[in-house]
């Protein structure tokens, strides 16, 4: 079969189930489940590839709500990722219910195809993104092992061929104090709540000196019980990012001692620890988001290379893209401006444009897995980049 038959097919084979992956998409969006809890999401999904004929893993690679669905015997394996965990108090403002439906339709479609074409195809459930870091887990178990590409589509306000990644740590501190009454022996207390204030407010002096694209930012999450109480325990939540997991390590370092200087000054002791593990920056490999473009122009959508309006933000596709050669297109489902993680962005992740960019991004992913088994040369120019890239890694000291 040629690339151009396999793509009409691959259409045609997403467009007969388009209903159906508007359906899971809305009964996802329905039901927010928050990361590594995404139980109904993962058993919907994985039934409905069990239906279709896959191979399905249920909690793969030792995480209990990750799978793994396979299809084809020889050729390249192409991994299509499905994320599906939403957000607290927004539900699914990340728009995560369109990543697993489009994931779905592209490998539902792939799969029908795979053995007639000579192509692999994992479609990947890869839980907790907002946090967890599923992805990074999975692929310390193996996950990618045995795949030469990776692709996802993520919505956004904008049709865009890469998102503008960067590394990122999130810690949780914890300040100890003495806790004493606030009026009769104050002298007596050692105020958590002041160690905590003071390392914010040295975090925020630190920030006219760091780089335009680094971005640190922290709550308190416990700050004291009564005010005639002085505090003994606080904690604080703290993201630092920063363009690579190289450039991060040296910013880490310094919102520590702005962190640490709180506890000093207040006579208090600190203590952090990362709550996930660190996402890296992520490396769009430019043949197959190529591939991306001209199928997406297909389906009557024209990414963007570069966002216009600057956002950035972090994932753990960043980690995949250290792994294997990857690319993670944004798709359009609200208007520009509405920002990803609002209640607003949930909104129109069900929507009329949310279905559309299910299907849209479904056609879009799997035309590109076509490419990648039906065309050698770009499976090899893809190798090719992330070789380059990688080399370029490792003489900046860059990697995980
Ligand atoms: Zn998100
Ligand atoms: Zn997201």
């Amino acid at each position: 079969m040629d690339v151009e038959a396999a793509k009409e097919r691959l259409v045609a084979e997403v467009d007969a189930r388009a209903e159906a992956l508007i359906e899971a998409s809305h009964r996802i969006h329905e039901k927010p489940e928050l990361m590594f809890e995404e139980r109904f999401a993962a058993d919907l999904l994985c039934g409905l590839l069990e239906d279709a004929g896959l191979d399905v893993e249920r909690g793969a690679y030792g995480l209990d709500t990750a799978f793994a669905a396979r299809a084809g015997s020889e050729g390249a394996t192409v991994a299509v990722l499905c994320e599906y965990d939403a957000l607290p108090g927004i539900g699914h403002g990340c728009g995560h219910n369109i990543i697993a439906t489009a994931g779905l339709g592209a490998g539902l479609a792939a799969a029908a195809l795979a053995d007639e074409v000579g192509g692999r195809v994992v479609v990947l459930g890869t839980p907790a993104e907002e946090g967890g870091g599923g992805k990074v887990y999975m692929g310390e178990a193996g996950a990618f092992e045995d795949v030469d590409a990776a692709l996802m589509v993520h919505p956004a306000d904008q049709d865009l061929l890469a998102m503008n990644v960067i590394a990122i740590a999130t810690w949780e501190v914890e300040y100890f104090g003495e806790a004493a009454h606030a009026a009769a022996f104050p002298h007596m207390g050692r105020n958590a709540l002041d160690a905590a204030v003071l390392g914010y407010n040295a975090v925020a002096a630190l920030r006219q000196h760091i780089k335009g694209n680094e971005r640190v930012h922290g709550i308190f999450s416990k700050a004291g019980d009564k005010p005639n109480i002085v505090p003994d325990h606080t904690v604080a939540e703290w993201y630092v990012r920063s363009g690579t997991l190289a450039t991060l390590q040296p910013l880490k370092e310094r919102v520590l001692a702005c962190l640490r200087a709180g506890a000093d000054a207040a006579g208090c002791r600190m203590e952090h620890r990362a709550t996930c593990p660190e996402y890296s920056d992520l490396r769009t490999n430019v043949p197959i988001a190529d591939l991306y473009l001209a199928n997406s122009e297909r389906v009557g959508r024209m990414p963007l290379r570069r966002p216009e309006n600057g956002v950035v933000g972090s994932t753990d596709m960043g980690n995949v893209s250290y792994l294997v050669p990857s690319i993670h297109p944004m798709i359009r489902v609200a208007p520009p401006g509405v920002s990803i993680h609002t209640k607003e962005f949930a909104g129109h992740a069900r929507s009329p444009a949310g279905d559309q960019a299910v299907v849209d991004g479904a056609k879009a992913i799997a035309m590109t897995v076509a490419d990648l088994w039906l065309r050698p040369d770009v499976l090899d120019a893809a190798r090719q980049a992330f070789e380059q890239d990688q080399a370029i890694r490792a003489a900046t000291g860059a990697g995980p």
